[in-house]
């Protein structure tokens, strides 16, 4: 029988023959990819010729073609669509991904030929986005332990296997403790949900094979409980479960598996001379270490703190009129502060709602490109992995530019959150490919489906990413796309989520699910006009976590994270009746890998750039300015990681932004 995933793809636009993909298939692609793989690593380092950039760093940017093709089909499907074969094959993977990323950094031969080519840069006569790659070739060699030997080197390889195993099962803990969790609702259960609440819940006890609605730990369904539902205790039932992930105890618990985490990254950092992981991580990032890391996080933290204490006081008085003689818990804050949006601004969230509908959001995002960057989207009718996921063809001028997939309903085999990622990445070397990207989403089935304005965000944020995937214009697969600076990575996906709040936008695409009717213009501008509303309780709950993670990084490790989390929350004074966003042991943004590990502060270092960047906009007068988008194109979305992202950010700006943007954007300069 034939393996699909080692054909040449003579499908539609080279997309993965998903159809004939069997997960018998998955392990023998792999063995093949990674022989293939070792086998041009062999060729580069016995090259008997002077090492030049197209015999080494060329040549290494291809040598992985089959891998990221096999890896690029496999990680999308283990993430969006997971089964238990699909588990196993992770585990299995995850220790043998790990040795061939060692194998080939600690190739003596190889990094030798790199490194005469490093100390001879200057007289190679390179092109900018050749210096560019070498220079992060030879960085990430020597960040990997390159340039480590003997005893060092080993212990190395062995904590950066025993890593990779560990963040896999952190994943599958995680997974499982989300897939096996529901509270099944009867009729007196459903007190003060709305319809679209309710139609939800329905649809999720359908996908658990259960009689009647059910609430499960998705967010977009456990989120909009919590903001309506009357009845307190099942309010802390639901939330207490939702916190819960990954501490329940037996084989899904994910507490000494953190700590192991951190002290093996610890070590990690210590084997190659940095004085601790946040130090190792943040060298390379725009940030550059964990005190600029630590100071944009206090700036923020204290008025933030200052507005959610006041707005305890306020939520506090409206539980005591309820009644209820009691704190103000972490379950009670969603459903007040929804009322007190109701009362303040005359906003109610399942007004909003009907206007928000899944299909007519995805238009709104792709008319804001095409306005912005000329792109058009063409449905097309192919074979998927998922019913659910659908796909487009994104065309300028006429022009192939990529395959979009959105893949948008929550599932049980989809792990939580919402993420982009490209299957192919854009490059020009050895043939103009052009990416494929995925955005998936989890955002209850409905019919028709309805978003709250959170979804509609997150819709364009993944977007956001998406096109920086799609426009991106390099040569080398290794700095294209999103391959730039983790904290400079979710500025062109913030900035994307600035096109949801323009009027016309609103206008055009914000329709009734049921009449058709445009949005009230009235009820748009009491939209707009409340979003900075709750904004110290968001504040809080993400900047707690991204110190959190910080102090985890930044010095020793902690023996037990759990003690440290309350060490960390107890010192920086954490509102009674806030959480952090992600608790230690779901947070998978840290534990999960080490993409956002030392780094979840990332989002709010880009938004000190998203702010001032959408500003540019303003200060012309039109969100849609034919130069600041062609601009923004040209710095940003199209270049990849082919310079220093401070150097990209001021060549499309003209200077680098103050933390003042960020603060007015989330009201909290007004803040005493
Ligand atoms: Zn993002």
């Amino acid at each position: 029988m034939t393996n699909a995933l080692l054909e040449i793809w003579d499908t539609p636009f080279g997309l993965p023959p998903f159809a004939r993909i069997r997960d018998a298939d998955f392990a023998p692609a792999m063995a093949a990819a990674l022989a293939e793989g070792r086998a041009a690593v062999a060729v580069i380092a016995a090259n008997p010729e002077r090492p030049t950039f197209a015999n080494t760093i060329a040549a290494l940017e291809l040598a992985d073609d089959l891998l990221d093709r096999v890896a690029g089909v496999f990680y999308n499907l283990s993430g969006a669509d997971a089964n238990p074969a699909r588990d196993a094959l992770q585990r299995e993977f995850a220790p043998m991904l790990s040795a061939y990323s060692s194998e080939i950094t600690n190739n003596a031969a190889l990094f030798a030929r790199i490194d005469d080519l490093w100390r001879r840069r200057e007289g190679l006569g390179l092109t900018d986005e050749e210096m560019r790659v070498l220079t992060l070739t030879h960085r990430s060699f020597v960040r990997s332990g390159a340039a480590l030997e003997g005893a060092a080197r080993e212990r190395l390889t062995e904590v950066k296997s025993r890593l990779a195993v560990l963040g896999t099962a952190f994943t599958q803990n995680l997974l499982a403790d989300e897939r096996d969790w529901f509270m099944a609702l009867s009729e007196d259960d459903l007190d003060g949900l709305p319809d679209f609440v309710v139609s939800a819940a329905r649809e999720a006890g359908r996908e658990k094979g259960q009689p009647g609605p059910v609430v499960t730990l998705s967010r977009s369904l456990i989120v909009p409980f919590l903001q309506f539902s009357s009845r307190r205790d099942l309010r802390e039932r639901a939330y207490r479960a939702w916190t819960a992930r990954g501490m329940n105890g037996g084989a899904s618990d994910n507490r000494a598996l953190t700590a192991e985490i951190l002290a093996l990254r610890a070590e990690r950092a210590t084997l190659l001379g940095y004085e601790s992981f946040a130090a190792y991580k943040l060298e390379t990032e725009m940030a550059g270490s964990p005190k600029a890391v630590r100071d944009l996080l206090m700036a923020v933290w204290e008025p933030a703190r200052a507005q959610a204490d006041a707005d305890a006081g306020r939520l506090t008085a409206m539980l005591h009129d309820d009644g209820v003689n009691d704190a103000l818990a972490p379950w009670d804050w969603r459903y007040y502060s929804e009322k007190r949006r109701l009362a303040e601004h005359d906003l109610d969230e399942a007004e909003l709602k009907p206007y928000f509908q899944l299909d007519a959001m995805i238009a709104a995002a792709f008319d804001s490109a095409a306005r912005l960057f000329g792109l058009e989207f063409r449905p097309l009718d192919v074979a998927l992995y998922h019913p659910d996921a659908r796909a487009w063809e994104v065309t300028r001028g006429g022009s192939h530019v990529a395959v979009f997939i959105g893949d948008y309903f929550a599932r049980g085999s989809k792990r939580s959150g919402a993420w982009c990622s490209a299957m192919r990445s854009q490059r020009k070397l050895g043939g103009d490919v052009r990416p494929i990207v995925v955005n998936v989403c989890n955002f209850a089935k409905g019919d028709p489906c309805l978003l709250s304005y959170d979804d509609a965000r997150t819709l364009f944020h993944e977007f956001g990413h998406a096109l920086h995937h799609m426009l991106s214009n390099v040569t080398y697969g290794s700095i294209s796309g999103t391959s730039v600076a983790r904290d400079f990575v979710e500025l062109p996906s913030q900035l994307y989520e600035h096109w949801l709040e323009v009027p016309a936008v609103l206008d055009r695409h914000a329709r009734h699910a049921v009449t058709g009717a445009p949005i009230p213009s009235s009820l748009r501008d009491r939209l707009l006009a409340a979003r900075t509303y709750d904004m110290g309780f968001q504040t809080v709950e993400y900047v707690a976590s991204a110190l959190v993670d910080l102090d985890f990084h930044d010095g020793p490790a902690p023996s037990d994270p759990i003690a440290a989390e309350a060490a960390t929350l107890a010192r920086i004074g954490m509102p009674a009746a806030i959480t952090m966003r992600h608790a230690t042991p779901h947070f998978a943004h840290v534990f999960s890998g080490d993409g956002y590990s030392a780094g979840y502060y990332s989002y709010m270092w880009s938004e000190v750039m998203d702010a001032d960047a959408f500003a540019a906009f303003e200060e012309v007068g039109d969100p849609f300015d034919p130069a600041t988008a062609a601009r923004l194109e040209r710095f940003i979305l199209s270049a990849g990681g082919s310079a220093e992202a401070d150097q990209l950010y001021t060549a499309f700006r003209g200077r680098m932004p103050g933390v003042e943007a960020l603060l007015k954007g989330r009201g909290l300069d007004r803040v005493a």
